[in-house]
């Protein structure tokens, strides 16, 4: 139970009642669909007459498709209730360092449309840019809605929508919020990549229902760490909660973008891994350095010292990864990245590292997502799609 928080409360009205049993009915709906609206009346307690005035509303403002009556043996059938994904039209945006990706999608996170370009060495060019392919994709597709656009970054953003950390992308510290719905004219939510993929894996994630406490942890240029707990994203003073990527971990190590050094990121990241090929072949410093697909496909083709370097970082991985499991006994850690490509070679490792350092009666699955998936994407959809399905706050 939460203390009610007397600085900021909202009273309870019969509106919010009402808002209540409506959102647990459209996310009953979205769970088990199709249901019916008696099979709705038991699951939810609701009376059936209340439950139909629910359902008459959602059906109307075009939440819920009504299928074709099954007719039985004793005449017409119940009609079965589905969600109708095509209600809402999100615009959802992934950036980092060297990439940014927009895609339309519907409530079902699955993309319609999507595209990549390089990301903007500046937050207005970046602005203009997004505003330009939001544009295209509500062209490409007028008939779909938009009700948002959902933007997942590489940094740390306060409750404003400001990104207040960002060292690998180099950005200053920006209103992305507000300049974003200025220059695309619609809602729009901003948050920290491994947050918001940690949100997808609650909405969208194949895990059990009672999942409450998951850390989604990115690998990419960085590492970042999107920490539920309790079923709530958890963002800490400032919103800097999560930046484990920045622990030490290897006294007076490599400098790092944050300005200390031996952080974890510098040890198990795609930057790392690339370093560490780099080293092992001995090549010059001035030689471009490899991308980390390529690294990846060198070792999954038997390359020995790119073999060596994915294995060096698997194995910080792991170091980096067992005090977050010791400290917040999370029931699964999802692990999103290229790296997850190779997780037949990575996750052994981590596994077994992780197994070494933590408590004996901690249970958490590390699991790798599906890089089909696009679970930085899906990060940024599921930002739009819980504000019409997540729990209201009250009090
Ligand atoms: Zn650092």
């Amino acid at each position: 139970m939460r203390k009610i928080d007397l600085t900021n409360f909202t009273v309870a009205t019969s509106e919010t009642a009402r808002d209540i049993n409506r959102r647990i009915t459209l996310n009953l709906i979205r769970r088990h669909q199709p249901l019916s609206r008696a099979q709705l009346s038991r699951r939810s307690g609701l009376q059936r007459s209340t439950v139909s005035a629910i359902i008459g509303q959602l059906i109307e403002e075009g939440w819920v498709t009504e299928g074709a009556t099954r007719t039985t043996g004793r005449g017409r059938g119940p009609r079965a209730l589905h969600l109708n994904v095509e209600r809402a039209g999100i615009l959802a945006v992934d950036v980092r360092p060297g990439t940014t990706r927009v895609a339309l999608a519907g409530l079902d996170a699955r993309f319609v449309m999507e595209t990549a370009w390089p990301t903007p060495p500046s937050p207005a060019a970046f602005m203009t840019e997004v505003a330009r392919t939001a544009q295209d994709f509500r062209r490409a597709h007028h008939e779909i809605v938009c009700e948002g656009m959902g933007v997942s970054v590489a940094g740390r953003v306060d409750a404003a929508g400001r990104l207040v950390f960002a060292p690998n992308l180099r950005w200053p510290a920006v209103d992305l919020r507000q300049h974003l719905e200025a220059a695309v004219g619609l809602p729009v939510s901003v948050e920290n990549a491994a947050s918001a993929c940690a949100l997808a894996e609650l909405w969208f994630g194949r895990h059990a229902d009672d999942v409450k406490h998951l850390v989604a942890v990115t690998v990419s240029e960085g590492i970042g760490v999107g920490l539920l707990l309790n079923g709530q994203l958890v963002h800490g003073h400032d919103a800097m909660a999560g930046e484990f990527g920045h622990a030490t971990i290897v006294e007076d190590g490599h400098p790092c973008l944050c300005g200390k050094r031996g952080c974890w990121e510098q040890y198990a990241s795609n930057t790392a891994t690339v370093r560490s090929f780099a080293e092992l072949a001995g090549s010059p410093s001035a030689a471009p350095a490899p991308a980390i697909t390529d690294v990846l496909r060198l070792a999954d083709a038997g390359h020995a010292r790119a073999i060596e370097a994915l294995e060096r970082s698997a194995h910080y991985l792991g170091v980096g990864l067992a005090p977050i499991i010791n400290g917040l006994a999370p029931q699964v850690v999802v692990i999103v990245g290229e790296v997850t490509a190779a997780w037949n070679r990575v996750g052994p490792i981590v596994e077994r590292i992780v197994k070494a350092r933590t408590l004996p009666m901690l249970h958490t699955s590390i699991v790798p997502t599906d890089p089909a998936t696009q679970p930085r994407l899906r990060g940024a959809v599921t930002l739009v799609v819980q504000q019409h399905f997540g729990a209201p706050s009250v009090a």
